[in-house]
């Protein structure tokens, strides 16, 4: 068995893994069905932002000039609704009622509030402590970007600003990296689905529900599932077909030392190049990550639900965007919330539920499980932080990288 010392760290894994992974093919799609997809493209601002000076406030449109001239009542001379083209002031005298979202009209510098003028007869009065003064309530023409600024880059991820940005540069398309097709196969011949009759001596399979759980909230939604028995010639037969028709294969169990732990040597003999089995870390040390024969990624999580779920939010997700040509992006980082004994030579994942210390602010409140079996004990939790190896005793206040569930 490999020293400790020999095996990766969790972040040279994950270089690895990015070195390893390979993109997936680029298409385009219609904005409606981008959300978190991976932009492939980059986009550069169709117009000025805002296109025109923009009424920011329901009110009265007027010359700022008039106002310091003394003016205090101006005829209301008509109205310049959104969507129109800009109407023109004749007269100092007068104003125009202008609706938010309309073109500030020819003649006019600042709009007036409703809530600051009286309507009488016809006239608006507006109170004397206004501060009127030039572009008042006017979003002026190209203060958020000009036309042609380079607004979005390839490998964002989009979320909602940057999809108000793909619409407002008159995109209804996009291109982005198409979405990964997932397959997660579950393994082990004691394990039972949640709708099936269950010995005592039986578990129920909850790893595929956890792992699907947690692709589907970050919008990975062509998530297949499959079980198979700890059998060498099923596991080939099966596994072959999986990676025939999937980008992402997600093992869970039979990567251990076991007797039945046939997943690594089955994934060879289908010619999936192992890059690293095993990472200095607690839980999840048994880890197995391979690239297939045709590019695809492959990992095998260990069983243990603990280990499964921190493995496939420590490793197979950033796999996954590395595919789609996400740039990477650092993690939160938070203080430790109370001490914690880190009792061994190998880095730990230890689930943290996040809580507001008065002297801290936000912080990583450890809450350790009884092992990596106790997958009840994350209930209430709101991830896990990432420590360096030991043994020593990290103090409150040290600060870790955090990963949601
Ligand atoms: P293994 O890695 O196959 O040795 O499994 C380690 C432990 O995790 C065993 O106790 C398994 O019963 C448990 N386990 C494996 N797969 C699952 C699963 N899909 N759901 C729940 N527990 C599992
Ligand atoms: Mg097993």
């Amino acid at each position: 068995m490999a020293d400790i010392a020999e095996l990766p760290s969790p972040a040279e894994a994950e270089a690895l893994i990015r070195e390893r992974v390979q993109a997936l093919p680029i298409e385009s799609r219609p904005l409606a069905s981008l959300a978190g997809a991976v932009l492939a493209q980059s986009v550069r601002s169709e117009r000025d932002q805002p296109p025109f000076d923009r009424v920011m406030m329901d009110g009265v449109a007027l010359a700022s000039q008039a106002w310091r001239e003394g003016r205090r009542r101006y005829r209301i001379a008509g109205t310049q609704p959104a969507g129109l083209p800009p109407m023109r002031l004749d007269d100092a005298e007068t104003c125009l009622e202008a609706m938010t979202g309309a073109v500030l009209p020819h003649g006019c510098d600042c709009v007036v509030p409703v809530e600051r003028i009286t309507v009488d007869d016809g006239v608006a009065v507006v109170d004397e402590r206004t501060p009127v003064e030039p572009f008042w309530n006017v979003h002026t023409r190209g203060l958020d970007c000009r036309e042609g600024d380079m607004l979005l880059v390839r490998g964002t991820v989009l979320g909602a600003p940057e999809l108000a940005v793909l619409a407002s540069a008159g995109l209804p398309r996009a291109d982005v990296h198409a979405d990964p097709r997932i397959v997660i196969v579950t393994t082990g011949d004691e394990l039972v689905a949640p709708d099936e009759p269950i010995e005592a001596w039986q578990v129920r399979r909850s790893n595929s529900h956890a792992l699907r759980g947690a692709l589907n909230l970050r919008g990975f939604q062509r998530v297949a599932e499959d079980h198979l028995p700890d059998d060498r010639a099923v596991l080939g037969k099966r596994l072959a077909r999986h990676l025939a028709t999937h980008d992402v294969v997600l093992l869970t169990g039979g990567v251990s030392m076991g007797r039945f732990d046939h997943v690594p040597s089955v994934l060879r003999e289908l010619g999936v190049a192992e890059v690293f089995h095993k990472v200095a870390q607690r839980p999840g040390k048994p880890i197995w990550f391979g690239i297939g024969p045709s590019g695809q990624t492959v990992f095998g999580l260990p069983g243990n639900p603990v280990s499964a779920l921190v493995c496939l939010l420590r490793y197979a997700l950033p796999a996954v965007y590395g595919m789609l040509g996400a740039r990477p992006h650092a993690p939160e980082h938070v203080p430790l919330g109370a001490a914690h004994v880190v009792k061994d030579g190998l880095w730990h994942f230890l689930p943290v539920r996040i809580e507001q210390s008065p002297a801290l602010g936000l912080v990583a409140m450890p809450r350790p499980t009884r092992g990596s079996g106790d997958f009840v004990s994350l209930l209430g939790t709101d991830g896990f932080v990432e420590l360096p190896p030991g043994p020593r005793e990290l103090q409150a206040g040290f600060i870790a990288p955090l990963y949601r569930w």
